[in-house]
């Protein structure tokens, strides 16, 4: 047979092999149709695995090698898997009126990030609008404020691990995760014609593609890098510019789709690099409970010892098994750790809701990112009795811990996360260097309101010289009236956070709305909830998302039980960093601003962990009566105590009349500490 005869034959071969796999994907989709009505599981590990082996032993029989059978066996599989999958869950299910997803992405068309957008929404019915931004905030920006649907961004790579700028933007972002994507990354070395790579002066790249490539490099020294926002751009750039002397490292795609010449494939060190890609929405989905699902989780534990071992034992305690744990600081507290953690579990499986719950009494912090069905799908088994890595390492991790009692039924009270039965001990929250709860007793002191700079760092001086612990300053106001002084806002948090960073203190301070409560929490160590809004559900809500302990005081009409159900609602969003303040109650009793409920102290004591502080100055409202109820707070057992005082309280903005003078709070400081 002559090259073109064969050539010919080879042509025809690959044909019927697309026709087959064409004929072989509509079967799977009708398989789907009957494991649907008959509820059976997607994967079905027994029948793909006598598959492979009988494809092996075919195989064998006809010369074709094992190794190459299981490969393209292993994507057909996958493929027919992938179909199935989508059957199920439409990734775009939730946008079924619209023709188009909007995807925004870093970088341009023919980035990495497109590429993986590509391969997920494969398997949707929607055209793809993508919009592309510069830096990764902006990506996560675009789809919270409506721009797009959905964010595809990068979250780990094989070669250089984590990539922190995506989990720190996941730590305070609104949106869920609903998917995952991996692809393999292969860099190629392209330029604007064919020529040899020796004549290269100018290499464009993207700092991790270059760094990933570093071998490669090396052997080219004469070649100058210039680095470059993504490595679509970076071949653009040498389609635009069309010197011979200029290449770019990018995907074989990236090339193919700017028209520009392969000169050297497969240039990375090492040759399994691969991305995991997160896909981001606005909802969650909820995953059916036939797919292989991954839960993410980032999560705060309690500074105590061997917390982290603590918390990790009850995913071995549920035998749920962690396919990452990855660390980050918490930016702005310096040596503190956030952990991200990926499980293989659904929050729509009770086993996993009873998992977060147990976990909830060794964290002091943790936030849901989403339960969304595993991409990263696992390879049909030859050998099933062989354990995972990750069994091995929970085995080793808990050996030797007592594991964790599971409480499956906490008795019927409205709130549960606050109660005793819920979590013995006492919590104790850690700001900067104060600890509140416990043994300890912490005083918070300045003015009612942040007035100005000068009279903010003069307060701060009063709080540290006294060895008060934390600064306090209003900045948003709830007013009775409108026409009062309503705070100097932002700029009275930027004095506020100078001062605290100017005399070591960490600071407190109040939020209105839930639109304030993130970028407060970006510059405030302490959060305040006012008696104001103690039962303003959405704003506790949003507090429960921040990471930044909370303290909640009490409402002027609301009882002990509806104080402990407003922190249920911080508490169930993930934040467990609580403090709850008495702050005085309405009564018949004129004679004072409100009344003092000290009798609240003991009884809250007994129902919850949670610390609790009293804060005689809106109670009592009158300068001179607020020392000896501010000595009674800590005899009754309080956690500390909130006291206004002011350089000037006749000039005060705001409750003057109840801002100690400096005299009588170094005065009342010093009675506290014979106590
Ligand atoms: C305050 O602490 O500034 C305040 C307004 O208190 P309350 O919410 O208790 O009235
Ligand atoms: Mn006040």
């Amino acid at each position: 047979m002559s090259i073109e005869e064969l050539r010919e034959k080879i042509n025809s071969i690959d044909s019927n092999l697309i026709d087959l796999l064409a004929k072989r994907r509509g079967l799977s989709k009708e398989v789907i149709l009957d494991k649907n009505d008959n509820k059976n599981p997607i994967r079905d590990e027994k029948r793909e695995e006598e598959l492979l082996n009988r494809l092996i032993k075919l195989g064998k029989e006809k010369g074709v090698e094992q190794h190459f059978l299981t490969k393209v066996f292993y994507e057909i599989i996958e493929d027919s898997v992938r179909i199935q999958q989508s059957h199920i869950l439409n990734p775009s299910k939730e946008f079924n009126g619209k023709e188009r997803l909007t995807i925004a992405i870093q970088g341009i068309e023919g980035a990495y990030s497109y590429l993986a957008s590509q391969k997920y929404f494969a398997y949707s019915d929607k055209e793809l609008e993508f919009v592309s931004k510069k830096r990764f905030s902006e990506v996560v920006e675009a789809v919270e404020k409506g721009e797009a649907d959905y964010a595809v961004l990068p979250i780990e790579n094989t070669t250089s691990g984590g990539i922190n700028e995506v989990y720190d933007l996941l730590l305070h972002t609104t949106l869920s995760i609903v998917g995952e994507e991996t692809f393999q990354v292969k860099h190629c070395l392209a330029a604007s014609s064919d020529v040899s790579i020796q004549k290269i002066k100018k290499i464009y790249a993207h700092y991790q593609a270059a760094a990933q490539c570093s071998d490669f490099l090396a052997t080219i020294p004469e070649a100058r890098i210039e680095y470059f926002a993504d490595t679509a751009m970076s071949v653009q750039k040498i389609a635009e510019e069309n010197n011979p002397e200029f290449a770019a490292i990018a995907s074989e795609e990236a090339a193919n789709l700017f028209n520009v010449n392969i000169i050297r494939k497969n240039i990375a060190n090492q040759s399994e690099n691969q991305t995991r890609f997160i896909i981001v929405s606005r909802n969650c989905v909820k995953v059916d409970n036939r797919l292989p699902a991954k839960t993410s989780l980032v999560m705060a534990t309690s500074h105590s010892p061997g917390s982290l071992v603590k918390a990790l034992s009850v995913f071995n305690a549920y035998k749920i098994n962690l396919t990452k744990l990855e660390s980050r600081p918490i930016i702005g507290n310096p040596w503190e750790e956030m952990f991200y953690v990926d499980f293989e579990g659904n929050t729509e499986d009770e086993d996993v809701r009873n998992l977060l719950d147990e976990l909830g009494q060794y964290l002091r912090f943790s936030k849901v990112l989403g339960s969304y069905p595993s991409q990263v799908l696992k390879k049909t088994k030859l050998n099933p009795d062989s354990k995972t890595e990750m069994d091995e390492i929970a085995n080793v991790i808990t050996k030797g811990i007592q594991k964790p009692i599971i409480k499956k039924n906490i008795k019927a009270k409205s709130y549960k996360l606050a109660s005793r039965e819920y979590k013995e001990e006492d919590t104790i929250i850690k700001v900067r260097d104060v600890e509140i709860g416990g043994d300890s007793f912490v005083v918070i002191g300045g003015p009612c309101s942040v007035e100005s700079e000068s009279q903010i760092f003069s307060c701060a001086n009063e709080v540290k010289i006294n060895g008060a612990q934390i600064l306090r300053g209003g900045c948003f106001k709830p007013r009775t009236s409108p026409y009062s002084f309503q705070g100097l806002e932002w700029d009275g948090l930027n004095y506020l956070e100078a001062a605290g960073k100017e005399y070591d203190l960490p600071v407190i301070t109040e939020v209105l709305a839930p639109e304030q409560v993130q970028a407060v929490a970006k510059q405030s160590d302490i959060i305040q909830i006012g008696a104001r809004n103690m039962q303003n559900f959405s704003l506790l809500k949003e507090a429960g998302k921040v990471h930044r302990p909370v303290l909640l005081k009490r409402g002027m009409m609301s009882s002990i039980d509806e104080l402990l159900n407003a922190a249920e609602y911080i508490l169930a969003q993930g934040n467990r960093q609580v403090i709850l303040m008495e702050r005085g109650i309405r009564t018949f009793e004129t004679a004072t601003r409100n009344t003092l409920d000290l009798s609240a102290i003991p009884v809250l004591r007994e129902l919850t962990h949670l610390p609790i502080m009293v804060d005689p100055s809106h109670a009592i409202g009158e300068r001179d009566k607020i020392p000896p109820m501010a000595l009674a707070s800590k005899i009754v057992g309080a956690h500390g105590i909130m006291v206004e005082f002011h350089p000037e309280p006749e000039k005060a903005l705001s409750d003057g009349p109840q801002a100690l003078r400096y005299p009588q709070f170094a005065q009342l400081m010093k009675d506290l500490k014979k106590l």
